[in-house]
């Protein structure tokens, strides 16, 4: 029998993916996988040993542990963690030998206290706020003394880049200009400053897609390279390969008769004779209960719609009353049967979200199956 729900990912698609978006940039840019949340759920180290073979040369984490976990999986990759640190983290970081964001020098200051017994110099990159208004200084002379602050701090430090973080890449691109232009002195000056050679970088997934200027020297990609359209529509509008699919089976069949109500509250209620599948998989398993009489999904190659109530473990589809369905058969949220296919993107917007948001949902209760084009990984 098929498993309740599971999560397949094609490591040969984000290889390819990293390859694709690698031919985008000029040969000395280089690719930083971000593979932050478990991978935006693809699973971290799987995902990154699929980007590195596909050209990325840096891994980028949003926290200590999560650069911890990397090195427990034997990934040897330079890794950079966006986050904010805390003292305790900030010890888990250095342990994981970790690249680290700075934009204070106390802060870069208390890194240095504590690097005192690192094997190498730990490699900080210093972030100006240019727009986003989360991470980082606005002010540019702050963010100087942060790079002043590394660069004393004699050989335990190592000023390994400067960048900055889009706020409209996938929307309004002339405030995106914007943020270039203020990020522009900085990197001027910081290069100035430097003894060495820094990496300056400031791209993500849709800047890479849409705004070769901001390339510099390396971009910094998540949901591009998991085949998700940072641009909220179709990844195959820029040649991407979805590498997740989402599927569960059927798991019961049974007919119903008008009057007849299925799930919790009785939300739907048959107009007509019809035949019900309950598959399962809910929002235990990162199913939104907003997808309730709200989406389709994918059987023998067809949509059908996903009736009534998503519960914490179940949903329930209308399969028509004379067709071929049978128990077991394989069923369908998230990627291609057939002829059809049904992208993260779909679903997100049928939810009011974005795909980087549905495919973090996918909870680890699901297992994740890897396969390279359909033979195991
Ligand atoms: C998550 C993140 C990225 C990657 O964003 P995508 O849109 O998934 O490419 C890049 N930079 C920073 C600072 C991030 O937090």
């Amino acid at each position: 029998m098929p498993l309740r729900a599971v999560a397949e990912v094609n490591l040969a698609a984000i290889e390819r993916n990293a390859e694709r978006l690698r031919r985008r940039l000029h040969a000395h840019t280089r690719l930083c996988a971000v593979v932050k949340a478990d991978a935006y759920g693809h699973g971290a180290a799987p995902a990154a040993r699929a980007a590195l073979a596909g050209g990325a040369s840096m891994l980028a984490v949003a926290t200590a542990s999560e650069a911890a976990g990397l090195r427990e999986a034997g990934l040897q990759a330079p890794i950079l963690v966006l986050g904010a640190l805390s003292p305790e983290e900030l010890d888990v970081a250095l342990a994981a030998a970790a690249e680290i964001t700075a934009w204070e020098p106390g802060f870069v200051r208390s890194v240095a206290a504590r690097a005192a017994s690192a094997p190498a110099p730990i490699g900080v990159h210093v972030k100006l706020d240019t727009g986003l208004g989360r991470l980082g200084t606005r002010d540019v002379e702050q963010a100087l003394d942060t790079v002043r602050a590394v660069l004393a701090a004699g050989p335990r430090l190592r000023l390994a880049g400067v960048m900055t973080h889009l706020a409209t890449a996938d929307g309004d691109l002339d405030f995106a200009a914007a943020q270039l232009r203020r990020f522009g002195p900085f990197v001027a000056e910081s290069r100035a400053l430097a003894t060495t050679e820094i990496t300056v970088h400031a791209a993500n997934s849709a800047a890479l897609l849409r705004l070769p200027d901001s390339h510099f020297d390396m971009v910094r990609a998540g949901l591009a390279l998991y085949g998700g359209d940072p641009l909220h529509h179709d990844p195959a509008d820029h040649g991407l390969e979805p590498a997740l699919a989402l599927r569960s089976y059927v798991a019961a069949l049974k007919p119903i008769t008008a009057g007849q109500s299925v799930g919790y509250g009785r939300r739907f209620i048959a107009a007509g004779d019809g035949l019900i599948a309950t598959l399962p998989i809910g929002y235990a398993d990162g199913v939104p209960r907003a997808l309730a009489d709200n989406c389709e999904v994918l059987i023998g190659g067809r949509r059908m719609p996903l009736r009534g109530m998503v519960s914490m473990d179940n949903i329930t589809v209308e399969v028509g009353s004379d067709d071929q369905v049978t128990v077991g058969q394989r069923a369908t949220l998230i990627g291609t049967d057939g002829d059809e296919r049904q992208t993260v993107e779909e679903l997100a917007g049928r939810v009011g979200t974005i795909s980087y948001e549905l495919l973090c949902w996918i909870s680890r209760r699901v297992p994740r199956q890897y396969h390279r084009d359909g033979a195991p990984a």
